[in-house]
């Protein structure tokens, strides 16, 4: 007997309906699918109905039947009869589901009374039931009169009519609820397990494992810089490499293993069954691999990564959640060793989070306590060893850790929000100090500020400068903006505008770190920007005879060609000075002419026009 999970199928349904089904000798119901193939029964319709059954009837007679109810219309829903000249009867009722037909339900009936007394013997031998008990059933059944045939196939067709509505409620309260139990379980997006199930899993396996003493691993995936992918290439694409990524994912583990959907761009491995911790880098590697091939989608060809951490029970942690923690830990390990990798986890990565969060905490009094200041970086002009301008850059005088360097703080404050309240103060303080230089009679100097992003996108960026430049009172061409190119990513054409706007108050605007984002000159040509900072990777590799030499050059010219202003960052030695000087770059920053100084040291390198160090090897 082949059972379906629809409920329209489902025997336990039919049963016991249709054996209430008169005190008739009713052989057999059977139903079908509209592909002729029996989908469950034949149900005996009476006790003894196998007994009769074993007499079968026609094939012939039923496939005819069968077949009339099957190219019934779909109003027409009147029960076919075909009896024989012998002792059998079918009737069938055509099974309508949404205005088609898809299947029947067909009984066949004896026209005479049946009671073989040898068939009654056997059965009551093969069944252990007394003979006497077996044979008043049969003798209490009747044989249907043929005239009865027809009337018998409406109350077949009732039957029919009256299961299906009450299946097709039942239908669509299981379809809600297998729906909602799934969408509770799944990410409705890339239909893969959610957070809850994964952990409903993973305590499972976890107590597996601890019993059978094996080993599982997490993977925790995360795909590197989603954000800028979904900014820039919109939702909907977005959304399409998420899935995309799910199904590459998927693809690298075993059925046994979960692939789950743990938020955003982020995706959690379950490895069950791991012999040694190692198989699970291998996992990674796949991963890995599997997601950095060039993909397609939506005709836009993407190169993309994702960084994984790994945590292993019961080598890492015991517990669902520390398990997660870890390799949650050990991913962003994976993203800082530079992504598109994998790392273990590692009990220092621990220690690590922590004073994460301890300079996470002291961020937030940081600006109250006055903790920030702001050092001035000269910038030099190559050809002439003129003082060109300062770039204001950040640091933190924390009071447990001595001076620190942006790289400690700016991420976590980009994470938590911080930014933006650190950012408006360091335009605010170098506008400030910018216009004290210039009523002190200082030459006017540019000065630069680094906008994060974060920042950059915040709807109040705009109007905050504007205040800042209003209540300074510093002339605007005598700010300028570095922006990275990840600025560039998001949304291209809200970028754009406030560049734009920036550029109609005056300010000037530099792209900072330029080559080691994704955008090309060609793309940034569209943008009124006014400088360009190739980054000092490059500058640092021109001498070491890595091919960094001409894409400097590369650069400089095309920026050159498009009127840009270029400058060098991170020149540090007398070789990178010579090379950019004939390479004919207009400005450069670095150790080489001096660090970044604190804002009285700045001011003489001012008053002298030129910082210590001149430019020596051109003049
Ligand atoms: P950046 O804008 O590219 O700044 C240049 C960085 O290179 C500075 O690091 C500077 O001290 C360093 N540098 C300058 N010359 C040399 C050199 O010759 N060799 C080497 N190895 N390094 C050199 P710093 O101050 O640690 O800043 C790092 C980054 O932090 C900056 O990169 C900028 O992206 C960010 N940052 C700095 N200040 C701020 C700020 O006020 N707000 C925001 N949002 N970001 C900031
Ligand atoms: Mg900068
Ligand atoms: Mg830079």
């Amino acid at each position: 007997m082949t059972q379906t999970t629809d409920p329209v199928f489902d025997l336990t349904v039919w049963g016991p309906a249709l054996k209430k089904y008169g005190d008739v000798v009713q052989l057999s119901v059977a139903l079908y699918g509209a592909d002729e193939q029996m989908v469950c029964g034949p149900l005996p319709a009476t006790p003894i109905a196998t007994i009769f059954q074993a007499h079968g009837y026609d094939p012939g007679v039923r496939a005819e039947c069968l077949r009339a109810c099957l190219a019934r219309t779909s109003d027409d829903r009147s029960p076919v009869v075909v009896s024989t000249a012998s002792q059998l009867a079918v009737v069938g009722v055509p099974l309508q589901l949404d205005g088609r037909t898809v299947g029947a339900v067909v009984a066949g009936y004896s026209l005479v009374n049946f009671c073989d007394s040898a068939a009654i013997a056997r059965l009551a031998r093969a069944s252990g039931t007394p003979f006497p008990a077996l044979w008043a059933v049969a003798r209490s059944l009747r044989p249907v009169p043929s005239r009865r045939l027809v009337q018998l196939g409406e109350l077949l067709q009732v039957l029919v009519d009256t299961l299906l509505s009450e299946n097709a409620h039942r239908r669509q309260a299981e379809h809600a609820a297998r729906r909602f139990s799934h969408l509770a379980g799944h990410d409705s997006l890339t239909e893969l397990p959610n957070r809850s199930l994964l952990f409903d899993r993973l305590t499972r396996a976890l107590a597996l494992a601890h019993r059978h003493g094996r080993r599982l691993a997490l993977l925790f995936v995360d795909i590197d810089r989603f954000k800028h992918i979904n900014d820039s290439l919109g939702h909907a694409l977005g959304d399409g490499l998420l899935q995309l990524v799910a199904r590459e994912i998927s693809q690298c583990v075993r059925g046994a293993d979960t692939v789950s959907r743990y938020g955003g761009d982020e995706f959690v491995v379950l490895v069950t069954e791991l012999k040694r911790a190692e198989d699970a880098g291998e996992v990674a590697l796949k991963i890995v691999a599997a997601v950095t091939r060039p993909q397609t989608l939506a005709g836009h060809d993407l190169r993309i990564s994702v960084s994984l951490g790994i945590s292993v029970f019961p080598d890492d942690a015991q517990d669902a959640e520390t398990l997660l923690k870890h390799a949650d830990l050990a991913m962003y390990h994976a993203k800082d060793q530079g992504r598109g990798g994998y790392q273990f986890f590692q009990p220092e990565l621990n220690v690590r989070a922590v004073e994460r969060q301890s300079i996470e905490a002291g961020l937030h009094h940081a600006l109250d306590q006055r903790e920030f200041t702001l050092l001035y970086q000269p910038k030099v002009n190559l050809k002439t060893g003129a003082l060109a301008g300062a770039e204001a850059l950040i640091r933190w005088q924390h009071p447990d850790r001595g001076l620190l360097a942006p790289a400690w703080f700016v991420p976590i404050a980009e994470d938590c929000g911080l930014i933006m309240a650190i950012g408006r103060w360091v335009v605010a303080e170098a506008c400030r100090q910018a216009r004290a230089w210039q009523d002190a009679g200082l030459p006017p100097t540019p000065v630069s500020v680094n906008i994060s992003a974060v920042e950059f996108r915040a709807k109040s960026f705009l109007e905050h400068i504007v205040n800042i430049l209003n209540e300074t009172g510093l002339d605007p061409r005598w700010l300028e903006i570095e922006l990275t190119e990840s600025v560039l990513m998001g949304d291209v054409t809200a970028a754009t505008a406030v560049i734009r706007a920036l550029k109609a108050l005056g300010v000037q605007l530099a792209i900072d770190d330029f080559g080691t984002g994704w955008s090309s000159l060609s793309y940034l040509r569209h943008l009124p920007v006014d400088a360009m900072k190739i980054d000092k990777s490059f500058v640092q590799e021109i001498t070491t005879g890595s091919n960094a030499g001409p894409i400097v050059s590369a650069v400089i010219n095309m920026a050159k060609s498009l009127k840009y202003r270029v400058i060098a960052e991170g020149v540090e030695t007398v070789e990178q000075l010579a090379f950019l000087q004939a390479e004919d770059c207009g400005e450069g920053q670095g150790y080489y002419f001096s660090r970044p100084l604190i804002a009285q040291q700045f001011a003489r390198v001012m008053e002298r026009g030129t910082t210590r160090s001149g430019v020596q090897p051109f003049s």
